[in-house]
């Protein structure tokens, strides 16, 4: 078996559950290979301090961790700047909120060409190398341009955008054209790598050899829709757990005249948290049953605060729902319960079992792990209905879901209102064939596809 290099931006220990599924996943094959996890410790460097960052060396089982510092304006230009600053929004869809600045462009070079010189050091030849998201999507190039031969493949883990949209950014054509230093591409749903399609006939010279090949810069690329999934035995085990159990007794007896409807993101603007709280005050307006009854919970997780679209948004989530209890609350009833903090992972199993709708309307998501994450943590006998935007990659296999275009503030209340109402048999036959294909389409399916997919990649000169 060849050994395994993952590469992301940040290294997980993959023994700690608490660091996800994606961390579980990729840590089994990482195990099964004896592979090496390479990226950033999340250190930075103070300026003063000479030279290029450390390699840092750990053991984590059969895992080899590998991580390097940043330097303070590496970081603010490669991680701030340009993966946050532009590239987030732009393959987002948010033009409007990408902050163009000349001189990102630079650091995120220096980061990519530094990851490919330290980990070119700890290569060996037959090693298929993994590289996860949009912080590195030059880093194959780089490795290309060291003389690095081996299989290598990268998964896209947030949305690609229509060629026009990207076309905005300013390096597109380097930075699709660096896509091309990969084996294989693997984009979260078919819209998007209908979206990288046209993108390679009408921007490129590329010849699109079929559905997923492509010909262009005297390289063969393969790319193919890849939908992540979420560890499903982990998190039903989660749900179970004592902290699930004992979460979920504390909000139905808290709540029990109540009926939940629960949000949990973290705080951004792709996830389309105005709007939602617009749907649900048009919900209390339209219809009034509702009323000293339904209350959400928005778990709000803070991200980015150093990042001006961040704080903007938080004031606007905090203005809308203090305006919407003014309004409609009681003294014994709020209708918005609206927390700006993280929930621990293993909480999160007994807040989603107790609430009767879950509202997942981002306005552009690559995947979406709550609605799955949702899905399994549900009562079978008596499940919860999941309001999911089209938006989201999930919408792609979540076809049972109630979908929702979240940008239509009365479709997304009528939906609300119809899963508030729905009858238990509705309920139970959505939430089965639901929970059979998260629970198909998991998080070791999509690893075992991927890998499958790099490794019958032919072998090619580069
Ligand atoms: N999450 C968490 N605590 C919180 C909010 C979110 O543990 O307070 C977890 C959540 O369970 C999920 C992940 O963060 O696994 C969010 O993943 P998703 O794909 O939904 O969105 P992303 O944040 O990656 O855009």
């Amino acid at each position: 078996m060849n050994r395994l290099v993952v590469v992301s931006n940040r290294v997980a220990d993959p023994r700690k559950t608490a660091s996800g599924g994606l961390a579980v996943a990729l840590g089994q094959a990482l195990e099964a290979s004896g592979g090496l996890w390479f990226g950033w410790s999340g250190r930075i460097d103070e300026p003063g301090t000479p030279g290029e960052g450390d390699l840092h060396l750990q053991t984590a089982g059969k895992v080899q961790l590998a991580t390097v510092d940043l330097s303070r304006e590496d970081h603010d230009s490669y991680y701030l700047g340009y993966s946050n600053g532009v590239l987030w929004p732009v393959f987002h869809y948010r033009l409007d909120l990408a902050d163009f600045d000349a001189g990102y462009i630079g650091g995120y070079r220096r980061v990519n060409q530094m990851f490919a010189r330290k980990l070119a050091g700890l290569l060996k030849p037959d090693d298929v190398i993994w590289v996860h998201d949009y912080h590195l999507i030059p880093l194959a190039a780089e490795l290309r341009a060291m003389g690095c031969k081996q299989r290598m493949g990268f998964f896209l883990h947030i949305p690609l955008p229509p060629p026009l949209i990207l076309a905005a950014v300013p390096q597109h054509e380097w930075l699709m054209r660096s896509l091309f230093a990969y084996d294989l591409v693997g984009f979260q749903s078919n819209a998007d790598v209908a979206h990288f399609s046209r993108y390679v006939g009408t921007e490129t010279p590329a010849i699109v050899l079929g559905e997923h090949e492509f010909r262009a810069f005297g390289k063969t690329l393969r790319a193919r829709a890849f939908p992540i999934g979420i560890d499903v035995d982990e998190f039903a085990q989660l749900t179970h757990a004592k902290d699930g159990q004992d979460m979920y007794a504390q909000m139905r007896d808290e709540y029990s005249r109540r009926r939940l409807l629960i949000g949990v993101d973290r705080l951004d603007y792709s996830k389309g948290l105005p709007q939602r709280l617009k749907a649900l005050r048009q919900l209390l307006e339209k219809y009034p049953e509702n009323l000293g009854s339904a209350t959400l919970i928005q778990i709000a997780s803070p991200s980015r605060e150093s990042v001006d679209a961040y704080a903007t948004l938080r004031q606007e989530l905090e203005s809308k729902s203090g305006a919407i209890n003014g309004n409609f609350g009681e003294l014994d009833w709020m209708p918005v319960r609206y927390i700006h903090r993280t929930v621990a992972r293993k909480k999160l199993p007994g807040l989603y079992r107790v609430a009767r709708v879950a509202l997942v309307t981002p306005l552009r998501d690559g995947m979406n792990l709550v609605a799955k994450e949702f899905i399994v943590a549900q009562d079978p006998a008596d499940p919860g209905v999941l309001v999911l935007s089209r938006f989201a990659g999930a919408a792609e296999q979540l076809k049972e879901a109630l979908l929702v275009n979240p940008y239509d503030t009365d479709g997304t209340a009528e939906a609300i209102q119809r899963a508030l109402q729905m009858p238990l048999d509705e309920r139970q036959q959505r939430h089965q064939a639901l929970l059979q294909r998260v629970r198909d389409e998991d998080v070791h399916w999509w690893r075992q596809q991927f890998l499958d997919a790099l490794a019958a990649t032919e072998a090619e000169t580069h």
